[in-house]
């Protein structure tokens, strides 16, 4: 494991959990990890795939997250690769055939195309080989696994059908990874994907720390719109070169406060659900390659990205509840 980190990410200790997590999956044993943003999750499955013979099969939500993943491996020497809808039929052709010869050690699949791969018996069920012989699964990992539950805040009714991994491949472990479910939406993840019990007579669940000494929170009351933006350029001002988001309530108000940043001549976009799938990418790559320094979003934005620069997160209007404040 320490050898592995090492190699392929240049690292020298695992932090809290991460040793525990990748040691249970090397047993070949379904869990549950509950890991704040930032904590390193995906090396928690990263490298037991690397490790465990056969490829990892990877499910996440967006396809801007799948590029960004396997982008880092591929630039630390992993053969990885993405099924989605992005690329043409042709080329989504040729990473399967590639994936069947096992050239990859990960393969990341929208939950969507996952499903019609095994109902089309291209990911072959039983022992997880498909008729060739060739593509082995050797784990499932099911990234920001909230959602699948209606009670998590980015419920995608495709992640629902996941349930089935258990029929069509009995004995591969599934790692269920998020950073944000109460307790409601953890036990709807460990039932919908049916992760067996461990010795306990309970499914695995890890939860590491959620205290982030390095985070401070700060609340300002009674401020007028104006107020707002003063105070809000004030703060960008303070992070020349820095990055920051500012959520607010509604899709308008994304928009306005963008517009109002710009007129200042800060490099602000407005980010949410109404923007076309292609336009909500070009401000994430935008935001993640420093082009652009804020960006002023609706909570569709922010699952999942790896962003070193990120010092402050403004909630422009007061959120909902005390978990979506933290999340
Ligand atoms: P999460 O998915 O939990 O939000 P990521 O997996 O995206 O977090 O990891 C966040 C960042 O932390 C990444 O840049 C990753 O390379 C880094 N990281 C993860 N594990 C370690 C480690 N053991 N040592 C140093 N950096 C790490
Ligand atoms: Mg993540």
């Amino acid at each position: 494991m320490q050898s592995t980190l090492k190699k392929y990410f240049g690292y020298d200790r695992f932090r809290p959990l991460q040793e525990d997590v990748i040691r249970h999956i090397l047993g070949k044993k379904d869990c549950l990890v509950l890991m704040p943003t930032g904590g390193g999750k995906s090396l928690c499955f990263q490298i037991p795939a690397l490790m465990m013979e056969g490829t990892a099969i990877v499910v996440s939500p967006l396809i801007s997250l799948m590029k960004d993943q396997v982008e880092s491996l591929r630039a630390n020497g992993i053969e990885a690769a993405a099924l989605n809808s992005n690329a043409s039929e042709a080329e989504n052709r040729e990473i399967a055939e590639r994936a069947y010869r096992g050239e990859y050690k990960l393969l990341y699949v929208s939950p969507e195309r996952l499903l019609a791969e095994m109902e089309t018996g291209v990911l072959h069920h039983s022992s997880g080989t498909n008729p060739t012989g060739s593509l082995k699964v050797s784990m499932f990992a099911i990234d920001e696994a909230h959602c699948i539950s209606q009670w998590g805040h980015d419920f995608r009714p495709e992640y629902t059908q996941l349930g089935r991994l258990k029929e069509f491949f009995p004995g591969v472990p599934i790692a269920a990874f998020t950073a944000t479910a109460d307790k409601i939406t953890k036990e709807d993840i460990v039932q919908q994907l049916r992760l067996e019990k461990d010795e306990t007579g309970e499914p695995k669940i890890f939860v590491s720390s959620f205290d982030r000494p390095n985070l401070s929170l700060d609340v300002r009351r009674g401020y007028s719109a104006q107020d707002k933006l003063r105070f809000l350029l004030a703060l960008i001002a303070r992070h020349r070169n820095e990055s920051g988001i500012v959520y607010c309530m509604s899709r308008k108000t994304t928009e306005t406060v963008a517009v109002k940043l710009q007129e200042e001549g800060v490099r602000a976009k407005a980010y949410h659900a109404g923007l076309s799938p292609r336009e909500r990418d070009e401000v994430q790559e935008e935001f993640i390659n420093d082009n652009i320094d804020v960006v002023c979003a609706t909570i569709a934005f922010g699952m999942g990205i790896d962003k070193s620069n990120v010092r402050y997160v403004v909630h422009y209007n007061l959120p909902k509840s005390i978990e979506s404040y933290y999340q």
